[in-house]
């Protein structure tokens, strides 16, 4: 593998340890079996003699067993669904939230069928998102008028109405979430009604279901504010962990886009800063090489479980081997990144200026209590709102993202980190994994018994409870 062809962005950081190792002549395998036991068929059958799937979320630290899974082709057989019964309901999205917001053991709801864009309108750079749109859709199915979504995730796999449901968001300091680039949306409520809301319509409902947890109804579309299609340049680099801190703020307020990836236990930052760029400034270059960083990664992690002593040196070594890249793209191909590495992941959002602090104390923690984890850390600014849940209301915020393998132990790290969060007033990301319950979202949320006195008043039964919003909304 050669070193200087290799990605060196989030995908490529950890190949180049895993490179750098496999130049030091190392091997080691990543445990699997070859043996294949015949299983029992999965799930149970339903009430129509159907087969009913079992589910479980991106990373497997979520699953249930639902007793029916509806995917509706259209609004009417949607709201048909909501006015027949009164049965538990829980909507499903892409599946790529950590947190237990989809599991029900009773119904399943999919808009994977309510899906496409609509009602374009290039001259306001507007248009219509139906719920069951993936995020690589819109921003594709948007670029064919010339338009491009305002900022994206860093992956664009979630369904459009999943991703508004807990306030996803991207990086940027002047740039919002998914939630605050919508300007009206439509709903169904547990009778089946159909509610529209906007700034202007219906206001507290449209403050509340920008960022609603699946708790408030059916999202059925919603209308989104977009700018004209653009191109992004993207530079990754390492540099020191010290320079790294010291330079957020100036380099967050140089860049359009800016976020850095920590390693723990080692003395090194990754930067990425992306910026719109003219295509006719765009340099012919060769494709860069993929590679797989899966396995390169993953040696690296079980080279280390074996010697733990040698943590801090070989996480060194592998970063000092990253070299600067630059890469070109259609926003929608710079913003949407494959995670070929399934990750559990905990991400608080501090108060935009205390962000790098609180940092510095977690990579610190980590390397005092010689918490066992080797995978980055990242942190991104985003832009305040006025969505009442959303984690950025009514400030600018420094987003925290700590991650460890799917198949490791991540509750001890995650307990040693969470209580730093709530040092510096962090709020959780709604989809990511946390332990807080509603007295704790009551202190840090001023809307939150608005949010829990309107989903009363729409949903007086609990339809589209589960157990995890009972404890988060304080549903007795
Ligand atoms: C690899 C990976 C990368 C990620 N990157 C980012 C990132 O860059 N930034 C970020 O902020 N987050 C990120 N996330 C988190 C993710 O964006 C959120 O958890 C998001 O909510 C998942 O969307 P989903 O479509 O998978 O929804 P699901 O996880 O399936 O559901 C999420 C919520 O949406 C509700 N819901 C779904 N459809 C509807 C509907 N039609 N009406 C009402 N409620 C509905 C569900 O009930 C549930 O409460 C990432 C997650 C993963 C696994």
């Amino acid at each position: 593998m050669k070193i200087d062809r290799v990605r060196m962005n989030r995908r490529g950081l950890l190949k180049a340890a895993g490179a750098s190792l496999i130049a030091a002549g190392t091997t080691t395998s990543v445990g699997c079996s070859d043996s294949v036991k015949p299983q029992a068929e999965p799930g149970i059958i339903g009430k129509d003699g159907k087969r009913v799937l079992p589910w479980s979320n991106w990373s497997g630290n979520q699953s249930c067993q639902p007793s029916e899974r509806l995917i509706p082709k259209n609004v009417d057989e949607l709201l048909a669904i909501l006015k027949s019964g009164n049965q538990n309901i829980r909507c499903v999205g892409s599946s790529h939230s950590f947190s237990a917001l989809v599991p029900t053991n009773q119904t399943l709801l999919s808009l994977a069928r309510l899906r496409g864009i609509e009602n374009v309108d290039s001259a306001a750079m507007e248009a219509d998102v139906w719920a069951g749109t993936r995020l690589a859709q819109v921003s594709k199915g948007l670029w064919q008028h010339g338009m491009s979504p305002i900022n994206m995730p860093d992956i664009d796999t979630q369904a459009f109405a999943g991703a508004l449901a807990t306030s996803t968001h991207g990086t940027g300091k002047d740039l919002g979430t998914l939630s605050s680039q919508v300007i009206s949306l439509q709903m169904a409520d547990a009778r089946g009604k159909l509610l529209e809301c906007s700034p202007t319509m219906n206001s507290d409902l449209f403050n509340a279901a920008r960022n609603n947890l699946g708790a408030l109804g059916v999202v059925t579309k919603a209308r989104i504010k977009t700018e004209q299609a653009y191109y992004l340049k993207e530079h990754s680099w390492m540099m020191s962990e010290e320079e790294g801190l010291a330079r957020c703020e100036e380099l967050r307020d140089k860049h359009r886009h800016y976020e850095m990836y920590a390693l723990p236990h080692g003395d090194y930052m990754l930067g990425i800063a992306i910026d719109k760029i003219d295509p006719a400034d765009i340099p012919d270059e060769p494709p860069i090489e993929s590679g797989d960083a899966y396995e390169a990664f993953r040696m690296l992690a079980n080279l280390i479980d074996y010697m733990p002593f040698l943590r801090s040196w070989l996480v060194n070594f592998g970063a000092s081997g990253v070299e600067p890249e630059t890469r070109y793209g259609k926003a929608y191909e710079i913003f949407g990144n494959l995670r070929d590495i399934r990750f559990n992941e905990m991400e608080y959002t501090v108060p935009a200026e205390v962000g790098p602090q609180c940092l510095a104390e977690i990579l610190h923690t980590i390397k005092k209590q010689k918490i066992p984890v080797i995978f980055p850390i990242e942190a991104r600014y985003i832009k305040g709102d006025d969505v009442w849940l959303s984690p950025f209301y009514k400030r600018d915020g420094f987003s925290i993202s700590c991650h460890n393998f799917h198949d490791k132990d991540y509750k001890k790290y995650f307990a040693a980190i969470e209580p730093i969060f709530w040092k510096y007033d962090g709020r959780p990301h709604w989809g990511k994994i946390h332990t807080l319950a509603a007295p704790e979202f009551a202190a840090r949320y001023e809307r939150f018994n608005d949010f829990v006195k309107l989903r009363r008043e729409l949903d007086p039964d609990g339809r589209f409870l589960n157990d995890h919003l009972r404890k988060a909304l304080g549903v007795v």
